[in-house]
């Protein structure tokens, strides 16, 4: 059994990046949701007692009774764990040490690497997301897929941009959104999964 992971902080915390509301929805039924799905696709299947990372690891060539809901169910789980945690009430502002250095190195500023994730992010047609990749690249996936079901590194950083995750607030405005999540945007947080990865 998968289960819905606590959010690390009050639900009103991320306020006025984004709202009581839309986290309760976002955590209790969005993500909660996805937890159920997953649940009931794998109910009765070995598949079950893998980690959610294995799991997804070989999402791509699992039976094909199964296989769509778990890049769905499961890419939303996984998704939703590391964005809840890749967020804090004390986020905002810059990186420091080695992540830092590596994201000016890449892309000439922090600002600068700011502007082009934000783009990445402004450019998902539908829904997806954009990641920050251990090597410093820029991604975006559609719908709930995962870098890791492609055999890549876990991001280390990740951005919901489908419209559950700002409509509310923000109306059809995504660059509204994506400009104030940088301000919740739990650096060290980041820099521990970036120095794990590499
Ligand atoms: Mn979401």
């Amino acid at each position: 059994m998968y289960t819905l992971p606590a959010l690390p902080y009050d639900y009103a915390a991320l306020e006025p990046a984004i709202s009581e509301e839309i986290m309760h929805l976002h955590h209790q039924k969005h993500h909660q949701g996805y937890v159920n799905k997953l649940n009931a696709a794998l109910s009765q299947r070995p598949e079950a007692s893998l980690s959610l990372e294995q799991l997804l690891r070989q999402a791509k060539s699992l039976p094909e009774d199964i296989r769509t809901a778990v890049i769905n169910n499961g890419g939303g789980h996984y998704n939703h764990s590391l964005f809840w945690q890749i967020m804090s009430p004390n986020g905002g502002g810059e990186p420091n040490g080695r992540l830092l250095a590596d994201i000016v190195q890449k892309y000439g500023s922090f600002q600068q690497f700011v502007d082009a994730f934000s783009n990445k992010a402004l450019g998902v047609f539908g829904s997806g997301w954009a990641w920050l990749m251990p090597n410093m690249d820029i991604v975006t996936t559609q719908n709930q897929i995962n870098p890791i079901m492609d055999g890549e590194p876990s991001p280390i950083l990740g951005l919901d941009v489908w419209e559950h995750a700002y409509y509310l607030d923000y109306k059809n405005v995504r660059a509204d959104y994506v400009k104030a999540w940088w301000n919740v945007v739990n650096w060290p947080e980041v820099e521990k999964r970036y120095v794990s990865e590499v």
